[in-house]
């Protein structure tokens, strides 16, 4: 069955039809996602890792419209949430984080209108786009990405293994993949 977050599309024609998506998707449906989680999971003995942690599902409400009413800046409204594999950060097993982002975006291709849209839409992300079309699986990728903590930790202590008491010292300092993954976005 096709899917229709796959496709690409120009945000001005999803804003025109009021496009929306109400679906589940899985975390192997995230390639980049994918690579990020395995990277952190790769120290961790095969026998502790969750089996299905790539068929978690990942809950998708997305939502086009014209953020304006001359219809110049296409905005993306919505919700994803997921529960993704991490390594705990206390005990060095894995754990599974909650991720829930909200969406409220306007896309912007051209650099000259991204301050415009910067001063126009406060209480908007503003998203700057290097291609004409987007496909909604990638930006939904990205705010997944980007909610992603930089420290996930088991949610309660008593969730942790044996290790959690000697890592906490031992491990302040070691960069970790995601940190690295935000520095890199911020450029
Ligand atoms: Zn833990």
């Amino acid at each position: 069955m096709a899917n229709p977050l796959l496709d690409h599309a120009s945000p001005g024609d999803l804003a025109d039809r009021g496009q929306t998506f109400e679906t589940e998707g899985k975390i192997q449906d995230f390639k980049r996602l994918l690579e990020i989680v395995e990277a952190d999971l790769a120290e961790v003995p095969a026998q502790l890792v969750p089996a299905q942690w790539r068929m978690a599902p990942v809950g998708i409400k997305l939502d086009f419209s014209w953020a304006d009413s001359k219809k110049e800046f296409p905005a993306l409204t919505g919700q994803v949430t997921a529960n993704i594999a991490a390594l705990c950060q206390r005990c060095l097993e894995p754990c599974e984080i909650a991720v829930e982002t909200e969406l409220k975006m306007v896309l912007v291709k051209e650099s000259p209108r991204l301050k415009a849209a910067e001063t126009a839409f406060s209480e908007f992300e503003v998203w700057e786009l290097a291609e004409d079309t987007i496909r909604p699986l990638d930006i939904v990728e990205e705010a997944l990405i980007m909610a992603l903590p930089l420290s996930p930790l088991h949610s309660s202590r008593d969730l942790c293994g044996q290790l959690a008491d000697d890592v906490v010292q031992e491990k302040s300092g070691t960069a970790r993949p995601f940190a690295d993954l935000k520095s890199q976005m911020g450029k």
